[in-house]
């Protein structure tokens, strides 16, 4: 069996000679599902909120490694995960944040946990229906949220500006 295991969220997949993202650390075969997903996203599902929430988990379960581009990535979806599962706020809210902390910049490298949680989007992939979808995606970011607790702190002071 040809298969590989992401570098991101270490899940296990059949190998593919697709397209790979620049910085968000993902194999070709992870990054596939991932377009998968949010494609079924968008035409069945077309829920704002849980878009981004997709978005989010899925950049913060792939850091990368370290570069400028990777740095801003990790932290603005940080920043969105905190802002969801901590304080509850709305994908347009959540928005703003992000622009606003993105203009005070000053972000830096967030060393990634060693373990970026067992939910993977292999397990959002075969969701059976929206409410499936809905449960499968909330659990996922609050897993990888967890995963990345040590650098919590920073997160909120980045979200917050202080
Ligand atoms: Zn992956």
């Amino acid at each position: 069996m040809d298969d590989e295991i992401c570098p991101g969220c270490r899940a296990r997949f059949d190998r593919c000679d697709g397209p790979t993202h620049p910085y968000i650390g993902a194999s070709a075969a992870c990054w596939t599902t991932y377009g998968e997903v949010l494609a079924r996203e968008y035409e069945d599902f077309n829920e704002p909120e849980i878009h981004r929430l997709i978005v989010d988990a899925y950049a913060a379960q792939h850091p990368g490694t370290e570069s400028r581009q990777s740095t801003q990535s990790v932290a603005i979806h940080l920043i969105g995960l905190c802002s969801r599962i901590e304080k509850g706020l709305p994908a347009k809210a959540i928005t703003i944040q992000i622009g606003k902390a993105v203009k005070r910049g000053g972000f830096c490298w967030l060393t990634p946990p060693q373990d970026l949680g067992t939910i993977t989007i292999r397990d959002i992939c075969h969701a059976t229906d929206l409410e499936d979808h809905i449960r499968r995606v909330q659990g996922w970011a609050r897993s990888v949220w967890s995963a990345w607790q040590m650098h919590a702190d920073t997160v909120k002071r980045w979200a917050e500006g202080l």
